[in-house]
C-alpha cells in the first residue's frame, strides 16, 4: 500500500485534519521563499526589512520592499494545492495552520486559517493601530516612477508609520494564533507538514503535539525535509499533484458503493 494510499484509509476514518504549510506551499504559486538560497533575502540584509529597528531606521525603503512583495502575492494565484485543501472542508473538519504570509489559503476558499507570521495583505499604524486606513498598496503605483523619491505611508488619523501585519525578527507570533493552533493540532486524527522543513519552531512542536495525541502524521514535500523519519509517512511530491490526487482518491472511496 502507498503512502497516499494509507493517508486517504485514515482520512476516510477521520473527522479532523490541521495542515501546517510553509514557504514551498507559496513557491509552487511563483512566491519566493524567504531564507531558502535564492529566495528574496539573498540581497538583503533580512534584520534591516524585517525588524522595528530596520523599518525605523529607513521605514521609506521598508515599505517601498514591502509594497513590491504585496503587489507580487496579489499578481500569484492559489495553486491547485491551496484548492484542495479547501475541498477537504466538505470531507472533514479541516484546520490550517501557515507559516506563509500570503493569503493565498483563504483566497482558495479554506475557511479555517491560523496565520502563524501575519498576512502581508494586512496593514497597521505603529502608533494608534489603526487597520483600516490606506495600506502599503497606495505604494506599488508610484514604485518606479522615475526620479520621484517614494513617500511614506501615514495613518490618516494620526500620521503615525503604516507597517504590514506581518511577524518580524524579535516580535511575538499573533496573539493567540499559537495556542489555537496548538488546539487544533491536539484534536485531529491526521496531522500533515506541507512544503515546510519541520524542524524548527513552530513545525516541530505542532509535530509534537500531533504525536502526543496519537495523530497520523504525513509529511508532503517536493523532497524529504530533515525531519521526515519523524513522520508516520512521507509523500514526496509537489502540494499542486498530490492534494488534487488525494482529494479525487478519498472522494471516490467515500463515493463508491457498499459491496456486501
Ligand atoms: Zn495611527
Amino acid at each position: 500500500m502507498t503512502a497516499t494510499a494509507r493517508l486517504v484509509s485514515m482520512l476516510r476514518s477521520s473527522s479532523s485534519l490541521s495542515v501546517l504549510t510553509g514557504a514551498g506551499m507559496s513557491a509552487e504559486s511563483g512566491i519566493p521563499t524567504f531564507r531558502d538560497a535564492g529566495g528574496l533575502w539573498e540581497d538583503e540584509d533580512p534584520v534591516s526589512l524585517a525588524s522595528v529597528d530596520g523599518f525605523l531606521a529607513n521605514p521609506a525603503r521598508v515599505q517601498r520592499w514591502y509594497a513590491e512583495r504585496l503587489r507580487g502575492v496579489m499578481d500569484a494565484q492559489p495553486h491547485s494545492g491551496h484548492v484542495a485543501l479547501a475541498e477537504l472542508e466538505s470531507e472533514l473538519d479541516v484546520t490550517v495552520v501557515t507559516q506563509n504570509v500570503d493569503g493565498l489559503h483563504s483566497r482558495a476558499g479554506s475557511t479555517n486559517v491560523l496565520e502563524m507570521h501575519g498576512n502581508i495583505t494586512r496593514h497597521f499604524c505603529v502608533e494608534c493601530q489603526d487597520n483600516t486606513g490606506p495600506g502599503l498598496s497606495t505604494l506599488t503605483s508610484t514604485v518606479d516612477t522615475a526620479g520621484s523619491a517614494p513617500g511614506l505611508v501615514q495613518c490618516t488619523l494620526c500620521g503615525g508609520l503604516i507597517r504590514p501585519a506581518v511577524v518580524w525578527f524579535g516580535e511575538m507570533l499573533p496573539h493567540g494564533v499559537f495556542s489555537r493552533a496548538v488546539e487544533a493540532v491536539a484534536e485531529s486524527d491526521v496531522f500533515l507538514s506541507i512544503g515546510t522543513s519541520s524542524s524548527v519552531y513552530p513545525a516541530s512542536s505542532l509535530i509534537e503535539v500531533a504525536q502526543s495525541n496519537g495523530a497520523y502524521t504525513v509529511e508532503i514535500n517536493v523532497a524529504p525535509s530533515v525531519a521526515a523519519s519523524r513522520f508516520d509517512d512521507s509523500i514526496t511530491g509537489r502540494a499542486g499533484q498530490v492534494l488534487p490526487k488525494l482529494v479525487s482518491e478519498l472522494r471516490s472511496t467515500v463515493s463508491a458503493p457498499e459491496t456486501t
